[in-house]
């Protein structure tokens, strides 16, 4: 779920941790700094680190450029691994902010202040009129800023900055839009959906498949965020359609659950690209229908590494897109028409 320019933000977090006081991340920081080339290296050491350049502004409006003091409102489980926390943007600030520049899909970068390491997360449903931004954060056993945010309680302060684009939507642009994530991938995906249905100017005839897989069913993003989506997708199946996946399930998933890996026959049916084979006379038939228009198609695939390779092929040198490949690869389609988060 790396977006080019954040994962080269993201390393250069890592390298100037290193070069900063020792910190819970210095082993990782090591074998990363390993990896790099040596122009690599250059490159990066010469560049400003935000994290440890950026000011902290408290009335100033809100900007990549330096870290917002906000107010954790809540922090509640939502999972075995996983919280939801939301944040409050003090009133004025929110006020004195450039609503456009909060254009899905959009992310902020939080700061662990206690080693100063930041990470990007991804507003739920960006930012409401009261400056409350929800997000779903997942803790790795050895994560640094996920186990930090999970110990924050109502009341405390954290600094994040931002809004930074993750990927930019655009109305009327696309007739089908194919959302593939996986565990906390959900995130970018959430806020376009709730984004793009609440605001029924937004593309009202683009339609949207979300594909999501978890491990295990109570790893699912919780109710509070799918069901609505659920339920507006049996409402609306013309507007949107949702397809959920487990790796494992014990037996007690629910049935509309697809115990399986996201793999190309699950996104063909989903589109519903897998036609039974035409009888003679149907294939005949077929042969004189006017062809329909090709669909306006973009596929976007967010989620750890391991799921995107499969799913869409490994991203490219210097962090770039690379080619497509995975599932979407054998399906034939074109970089122009998938982007992996
Ligand atoms: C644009 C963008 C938006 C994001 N939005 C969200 C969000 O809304 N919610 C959220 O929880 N995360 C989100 N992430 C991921 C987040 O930024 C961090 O990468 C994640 O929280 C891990 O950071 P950490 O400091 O806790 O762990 P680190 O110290 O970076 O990593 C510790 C260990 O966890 C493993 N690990 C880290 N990330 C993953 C992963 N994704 N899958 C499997 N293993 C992993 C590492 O391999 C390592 O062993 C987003 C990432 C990007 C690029």
């Amino acid at each position: 779920m790396l977006s080019p320019s954040l994962r080269r933000g993201l390393a250069r977090r890592a390298l100037s941790t290193s070069a900063g006081k020792p910190s819970r991340t210095s082993k990782r920081v090591v074998s990363a700094v390993a990896a790099f080339t040596a122009a690599g290296v250059a490159a990066y050491v010469l560049l400003p680190d935000p994290t440890r350049s950026a000011p902290t502004l408290k009335n100033a409006p809100l900007s990549p450029r330096y870290f917002t003091p906000v107010t954790v409102v809540s922090n509640e489980e939502s999972g075995p691994d996983t919280k939801v926390l939301t944040l409050a943007v003090p009133p004025e600030v929110l006020a004195a902010s450039d609503p456009n520049g909060f254009h899905t899909i959009w992310s902020v970068f939080i700061k662990d202040d206690d080693i100063q390491v930041e990470r990007p997360y991804t507003p739920l449903y960006g930012i409401d009129d009261k400056g409350h931004m929800v997000f779903w954060i997942k803790k790795y056993p050895r994560g640094e800023v996920g186990r930090w945010l999970h110990t924050k309680a109502p009341g405390e302060k954290i600094e994040f900055r931002g809004p930074l684009a993750t990927w930019d939507w655009k109305n009327d642009t696309w007739d089908e839009v194919v959302l593939i994530s996986g565990g906390t991938g959900f995130a970018p995906f959430h806020q376009l959906l709730s984004t793009v249905i609440s605001n029924p100017t937004m593309s009202p005839s683009t339609r949207f498949t979300l594909l999501h897989s978890s491990k295990r069913p109570e790893e699912l993003p919780p109710p509070s965020l799918l069901q609505p989506l659920i339920d507006y997708a049996e409402q609306h199946p013309e507007r949107v359609n949702v397809d959920l996946f487990v790796d494992t399930s014990d037996g007690s998933a629910a049935s509309n659950l697809h115990v399986k890996r996201i793999d190309r026959s699950a996104i063909e049916s989903a589109l519903g690209l897998i036609k039974p084979t035409p009888s003679w006379w149907g294939w005949l038939w077929k042969q004189r229908e006017p062809q329909a228009s090709p669909k306006r198609r973009v596929f976007l695939v967010c989620g750890p590494e391991a799921m995107i390779n499969a799913i869409a092929g490994p991203y490219g040198r210097n962090l770039s897109q690379g080619q497509v490949g995975g599932a979407l690869g054998e399906m034939g389609l074109k970089p122009s028409e998938v982007y992996k988060l």
